[in-house]
């Protein structure tokens, strides 16, 4: 297959799009798709300070290159979750792509905010599965890094499959609240929140690995240990099927559903404005926030068990 650009040999094919590149080509190409996503959404402009949240994955990684690349002021964001090996080595992997950049990064660390607070410990003392606990945290933290660092915008690595897959799940249980929330763009509800945004919206995964192997970005190829369970490897695996009979699809139920449904939900995102948090000041809908509420269910449960410990030793 020849390059549809510059008829060059092509070294990938995109299907959904029935077009081949070269690598220059597909690199522009890949760029040019970037910007004008952030463009026509109004996700952010050259005078913003965009925190990037960085997995070490090569979506987000794949993200923040694309996006110095274009010449944004940015920020990396890694927060450690503390599952065990995964997490020493995505950290090691964001820190040195950082490095031989000379790219500003933001490190926290779950374990370090305090105690029993990483993704296992939450998950076993409170008896949540570890995607659901490990999402609080990640908004939490996430949001109170980019508050506390005055960024303009927080910036996430989402791709069409992650996007697909969040809304063949929403769709399918008609979660109305969720559907009014899930956009490109979601602007702040208080001013303690930034703009949230996804410039990778409509980059499949395939792409976004393609142009991560092709600007020689080290990534973790590993999957957190968690998402094995997760229900959204299903929902993938099923699009996925669902795009090899039919090429475009997934491209076409994430764009037709925000060009014509997005908005009937719209309403359903009308909580209000939050009032804040009496513990971390952070917005919240009830007296404290949800991550809040969690660390004291975490405190609750582990005083209980160490308490429940020291009945035993001295009986
Ligand atoms: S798979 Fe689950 S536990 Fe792992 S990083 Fe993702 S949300 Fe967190
Ligand atoms: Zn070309
Ligand atoms: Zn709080």
């Amino acid at each position: 297959m020849k390059c549809t650009r510059c008829k060059a040999k092509a070294e990938v094919h995109l299907r959904a799009h029935n077009a081949g590149f070269c690598r220059p080509c597909y690199l522009g190409y890949f760029q040019r798709h970037v910007e004008r996503a952030v463009d026509r959404e109004k996700m952010f402009s050259k005078d913003d300070h965009i925190l990037v949240a960085v997995s070490g994955g090569k979506d987000s990684l794949a993200l923040w290159d694309v996006l110095v690349g274009l010449g944004y002021r940015t920020t990396g964001l890694y927060l450690g979750l503390g599952i065990g090996g995964y997490s020493d080595r995505s950290r090691e992997t964001v820190e040195a792509f950082a490095r031989n950049r000379e790219l500003p990064l933001v490190v926290r660390t779950l374990a370090d905010e305090g105690p029993g607070l990483a993704v296992p410990d939450v998950a076993a003392s409170t008896r949540r599965v570890p995607c659901a606990a490990c999402g609080a945290m990640k908004r939490h933290f996430f949001d109170a890094a980019a508050h506390e660092g005055s960024f303009d915008v927080l910036a996430t690595g989402h791709n069409l499959d992650d996007e697909a897959a969040r809304l063949l799940g929403n769709v399918l249980r008609w979660q109305r609240d969720h559907l009014a929330r899930q956009r490109p763009v979601l602007q702040p509800s208080h001013p303690k929140f930034v703009r949230k945004v996804k410039p990778l919206y409509l980059l499949s995964e395939y792409e976004t690995a393609v142009y991560a192997f092709m600007r020689g970005i080290e990534y973790v190829v590993e999957e957190c240990p968690n998402a094995e369970g997760a229900t959204q490897l299903v929902y993938k695996d099923a699009l996925n099927r669902l795009e090899a009979a039919s090429p475009g699809t997934k491209q076409a139920f994430v764009k037709e559903f925000l060009r014509n449904a997005q908005s009937l939900f719209a309403d359903d995102a009308a909580r209000g404005v939050p009032g804040e948090c009496q513990q971390c000041g952070m917005p919240a809908y009830g007296a404290i926030c949800s991550f809040c509420a969690l660390v004291r269910e975490v405190e609750t449960k582990r005083a209980r068990r160490a308490a429940a410990a020291a009945e035993h030793a001295g009986a």
